[in-house]
């Protein structure tokens, strides 16, 4: 085949911008709602276990730690997690107890590093206000 066929294509892309991104060289922007790697807001864990039931990959450990202080200790193993937010969906709270950051660049020689824990006080949220109860309604005559 004669060099002249590639050479309009070759031309072209002697003057186009690059298609790849100069990582990690250059700080990687990701976009706003990245699946990047769990973590607990422990303020507003009502320690309801949620999130490690539906942990498809068993990545989430919650223990009681102190029954009369109601004391938990939550474990995340990120080297199990497959960052599917699962668990943040599951969390009933509002805001969410359990949230996903934008971390990616968590690779590490010792799998034992990737875990992160938290031991905390159950929160006790408020409840909802009640919704005003609707009006009587008037009694229908009898015929
Ligand atoms: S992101 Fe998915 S795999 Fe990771 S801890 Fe949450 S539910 Fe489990
Ligand atoms: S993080 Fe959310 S789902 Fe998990 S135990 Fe706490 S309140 Fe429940």
């Amino acid at each position: 085949m004669k060099i002249a066929v590639f050479l309009p294509e070759l031309l072209r892309h002697l003057f186009k911008k690059p298609a790849t991104v100069d990582y990690p060289f250059k700080k990687l922007e990701v976009p706003k709602d990245f699946r990047g790697t769990p973590y607990l807001n422990p303020e507003m864990c009502i320690a309801c276990r949620a999130c490690e039931r539906d942990c498809p990959a068993e990545a989430i450990e919650i223990s009681s730690v102190n029954e009369a202080e109601k004391r938990f200790r939550m474990v995340i193993h990120n080297d199990r997690c497959i960052h599917c937010a699962q668990c943040v969906d599951s969390c009933p709270t509002t805001p969410k107890a359990m949230q996903m950051d934008s971390l990616f660049e968590i690779a590490c020689d010792d799998r034992h590093k990737l875990k992160t824990d938290w031991v905390y006080v159950r929160a006790v949220l408020k409840p909802k206000a009640a919704a005003p109860a609707a009006a009587p309604q008037a009694a229908e005559p009898k015929t």
